[in-house]
Parts: structure tokens; sequence; C-alpha cells
């Protein structure tokens, strides 16, 4: 079942989703070459427990960090260890935090210094597809719409799609329905309706699509050893359009890490 959210719930995932970008935010200011995946993780956990919150990734399925760190060739899912960053790597953060029993959910990818054109062009296009598939959200409009908006563009711009990783409806619980696929048919799937919260998050490949996940059961890495990027905000359906909740809205735009 899909849920629309009562205005005390949006409130709650305001909170949830402004912590949720604090805790991002607090990360992305200490990532620097030489400094751990680990520090890192404590820099977010601390963050999200200091507003109040809950950090929702740690224990989820057995998940074992507040963040995930996922590191050039890693999609999704990279376990915080004691790795360090080094000049040239990319580094996606995917954060959740959890406020009064509502999450919020969101990604960035960040460079670690100078970084090749490569991993700007692939950073460049997975943001875009990101606001393009924002731009079709409203009431009225279908799931489809977004999902075909985020993968035609990533496919135009010579980048791919993994099929096996999706977006997710969010609220009481991290993952909850609809799948938001980052591929679709525009026109096709549900209708978009007012209060309605979804985690919108593409996932996109240098190289081709295909994945596999390592032995530890959690880190997905693309297949061909190419470069991923990955870019979420949780996001409310509105009869205009969209807000976003993954925002601090107390930080002026020129400082804030959200492009
Ligand atoms: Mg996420
Ligand atoms: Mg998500």
């Amino acid at each position: 079942m899909i849920t629309t959210k009562s205005p005390r719930e949006i409130e709650a995932m305001r909170q949830a989703g402004k912590i949720t970008s604090m805790a991002i935010a607090a990360v992305a200011a200490a990532i620097r070459p030489g400094v751990s995946l680990r520090q890192l993780d404590a820099i977010a956990e601390k963050t999200i427990v200091k507003m109040g919150a809950v950090p929702s990734f740690k224990g989820y399925g057995g998940f074992p960090a507040s963040i995930c760190t996922s590191v050039n060739d890693c999609l999704v899912h990279g376990i915080p260890d004691d790795t360090t960053l080094k000049e040239g790597d990319i580094i996606s953060i995917d954060c959740g935090a959890c406020y009064k029993g509502y999450h919020g959910d969101s990604a960035w990818t960040f460079a670690v210094g100078e970084v090749s054109e490569e991993a700007r062009h692939l950073m460049k296009v997975t943001k875009e597809s990101l606001f393009l598939g924002l731009k079709q959200v409203k009431a009225g409009n279908r799931l489809g719409d977004v999902c075909h908006a985020i993968g035609e563009y990533v496919e135009s711009q010579g980048c791919s799609v993994p099929v096996d990783y999706t977006g997710h409806g969010i609220g009481t619980q991290l993952h909850e329905e609809p799948a938001i696929p980052n591929f679709g048919q525009a026109g096709h799937g549900v209708v978009l309706k007012e209060g309605m919260t979804l985690a919108i998050e593409p996932m996109v490949h240098a190289g081709k699509p295909q994945t596999r996940v390592l032995s530890d059961d959690w880190t997905v890495v693309s297949k061909d050893g190419s470069l991923a990027a990955h870019y979420e905000h949780t996001v409310l359906v509105t009869k205009d359009g969209y807000e976003i909740l993954t925002i601090d809205h107390d930080v002026k735009e020129e400082d804030s890490i959200y492009g």
C-alpha cells in the first residue's frame, strides 16, 4: 500500500530530512585524503544522535553502520571500515535518520581532491538525472514519468542504470511502496498523490549496468570495475510539484553541499 502522510507526519519527516542532510554535510566537510571510512561513519552518527534522532541504517537488515560509504566502483551499500580515502577517489555517502518514528534518506557523491574527467562527468550526469526526475514529481503525474526522465537522460549521456536497485516510498518504514526504478515508461505506473513521500535515487555506472555483490553480502560494485555514483533526496509530492525534505533550510545556498 502506498501511504499519504498527514501534516503532522510531514512535519516529522521535514525534521528527519533536515537531520539527514546535516549528517551528510558534516561528513562532506571531513572528506579529504587520509580520512578513514570509519571516521566518516562516526561523524554522521554523532550528528544524528546529537539532534535527537536515530541512524536509520544501523542494524537495518543487520547493516553494521550509520552510513554507507561507497568508493569508486562501489555503487551502494559499502560498509565503513579502516580504508582511507585517496586523492582522485569518488565516494557516495548514503545516510538515513529516524526522528519521532519517521525516516529521511539521502545520498550524495563527493570528489576527493582532483578527480578524473570521467568521474566528473558521471557525477554531473547522475546529479542532473536526480533533478530531471524530481521535475516530473507532481500530483497527477505518473511514477513512470519520473523513472523515464532519469533513465533516458543517463543513457543519453553514455552512462548506465543498474536495474536491480531502486528508489522507494518512505515514512514510518525506511523502505515503503512503491519501488521507484531509475528507468521506465512515461505515462505508466502509479498516479502520484499529494502527501506521498518518496526517496528518489539515481544509481549510475560510467560503464556497463551489471553489478555484483561482494562476499560481505552488502557491498555492491560494478561488474566491469567502472565508476559509480549515487544521488538521493526524500521528497514530498505536492499539488504543483515537490518539496525536498532532505535539506537544511538554515544553510545559505552558497554554503550548501547540495548543488
Ligand atoms: Mg539512501
Ligand atoms: Mg533510499
